[in-house]
Formats: structure tokens, sequence, C-alpha cells
């Protein structure tokens, strides 16, 4: 229980860092801050300190719509996404946008495939469906990622990695080491090569999912700590509070949340940490609710 709130901590306290520098080079990041390592808001968005994105809105949106469903139903998710742009957000990503109005149109929850919806939008949010499916078969956690990532980004390339995050958060829930996330993120480059991460450094990733994990990869297996590979990510700029997230929520879940600074946790809003927390709890009892069945 303590690693699945850890992941959700994570990902806001990762998302509320990278978003100072999104769209920053490391070259610019570097001018600024010499390294960017506090919760000081700002950046193209002109956020308050600790203020969070539409990664954390959409995985909050998700969640309770998982928690009022009982399981992923797609209608209960493209609803929920809907109603969350009616809130008129800060920041909304292109694929995103096109997904919610094709549902208020056709009241259609699955995007047609195409290879250019490959963003980093449906990855982002995964974090409830892989507490929700903690104890799920393989096939049943699959499912459920694509029903909640089809509902914007129909692609196979965005669906590989986005279950590639969900294996890393899961299995680190469950105690697994580092190394193995290694493993994993080995599976999916051997059957994705595109994915390949280990040749050369990924700086300034764009929202494209393949850059964005390939710089995840590259801090998440080159550091040890929680801080150091969410600092590590964060000052590769680009994308920066997509990776801080993702990163932020495979890390919570690995290295715990008494690892996560608290001069990180205390700057979060109150209202979005208890949200985070609240949602962890209910959603992990879920999965162990199905696991009892
Ligand atoms: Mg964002
Ligand atoms: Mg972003």
């Amino acid at each position: 229980m303590q690693r699945a709130i850890a992941a959700y901590l994570g990902l806001a306290v990762g998302d509320a860092l990278g978003a100072t520098v999104e769209f920053m080079t490391p070259a610019e990041i570097r001018h600024e801050y010499d390294t960017h390592k506090n919760m000081i808001g700002g950046g193209w968005l002109k956020l308050k300190a600790g203020e969070i994105t539409d990664d954390t809105e959409m995985s909050l949106a998700l969640g309770n719509a998982i928690l009022a469903a009982g399981k992923v139903e797609p209608t209960s998710v493209a609803e929920a996404f809907s109603q969350w742009m009616r809130g008129k957000p800060k920041d909304i990503g292109n694929t995103v946008r096109r997904g919610i109005v094709q549902f208020r149109r056709t009241r259609q929850t699955a995007m047609p495939e195409s290879e250019h919806d490959a963003g980093n939008g449906a990855c982002m949010r995964c974090l409830p469906v892989a507490l929700s499916t903690l104890h799920s078969s393989w096939t049943d956690v699959q499912s459920a990622s694509r029903l909640q990532a089809h509902t914007t980004h129909n692609n196979l390339v965005s669906d590989a990695g986005t279950e590639c995050i969900l294996q890393m958060v899961q299995a680190a829930i469950l105690g697994e080491p580092l190394a193995e996330l290694e493993l994993l993120a080995h599976e999916l480059v051997a059957r994705y090569p595109v994915f390949e991460y280990r040749q050369r450094r990924r700086d300034n990733p764009s929202g494209y999912i393949v850059d964005t994990l390939q710089a995840v990869f590259q801090a998440l297996f080159s550091t040890n700590s929680f801080e150091t590979a969410l600092v590590e990510v964060v000052n590769r700029g680009g994308d920066a509070d997509t990776t801080g997230a993702i990163l932020g929520m495979v890390a919570g879940a690995l290295y715990g949340l008494e690892n996560i600074p608290t001069r990180w946790l205390d700057r979060l809003d109150d209202n979005i940490r208890t949200q985070c927390t609240q949602q962890a709890r209910a959603l992990y009892q879920l999965a162990q609710q199905g696991h009892l069945q």
C-alpha cells in the first residue's frame, strides 16, 4: 500500500518539478538554474510553486472513473476526460483534445489506430490502471491499459511503451529491485527496437513516447535514488513535466515514500496531495478485492 501511495505522490512531484523547465533545453536550464531541483513553479504555464499539470489531473480523472465503475470502463473514462476538459485545464495535449472532441461528437470511446498518435499522453496518466490491476493477469492488464489509452491514443508504439511502464510500476510495488525493472526495458527494446536507449543520450526529449521513455530509462537506470533520478530526468528539459511524472511514478514505487524528499512533498497543494493519497489507497484496495474474489 505504501508503495502505491509513493507512486502516486511521485507522479505529482515529478510533474510539478518538471513543469518549471518544460520546453527548455538542458543548456537553457543550466544557464537559469545551474541544476533545477527546487519546486518553484513558473515555467511557460506560470505555475504556482508545487502546482501540477494535466499529467496528474488526467490521472486523477481516470482513477475516479475506475473507482466509480469498479473497473476500467471506457465510456466512464471518456466522460471523465471530457468533464476534465470542461474545467478548462491550463494545458492539454492536441491528441488528447482530439480524442475527447471525437467522443463528444460520436460517443465512440476508441480513436481509430493512427501511426501519428504515438505521443506520451496515454502513458503519463496510466498509473490508476497499474494500481487497479495490480493482481490481474497480464492479458487483463493489457486490455485495461488499451481501453484507457485508446480513448485518445491508438498506436502500437504508445501501447507498448505504456504497458512497459505499467509493468515496471507493478513490479516495483511488489518489491522487485531496479535491475528487474531494467530487464523489462530490455524486453521492450527487444520487441520494439525503436526504444533502444543504451546508445545515445536523450536530451531535450519530445512528447513522442520513444523520446520520453528513452530519457526516463537513462535517468532511472543511471541513478540510485528517487531524488537523483528525478533531478537527472527533468534537467534534460523538453517534455520535462511528463518525463518527471512517468519517472516519478516508477521511482516512487521503487524507492518508497520515505525516499521522496519532503521539501518536494510539502510543496504540493494539500488538496492534490490528499487526492493522490486517497486514490492510491482506494485503487490498491480495488485490486485486492478483485484478487480475493
Ligand atoms: Mg503536463
Ligand atoms: Mg508535458
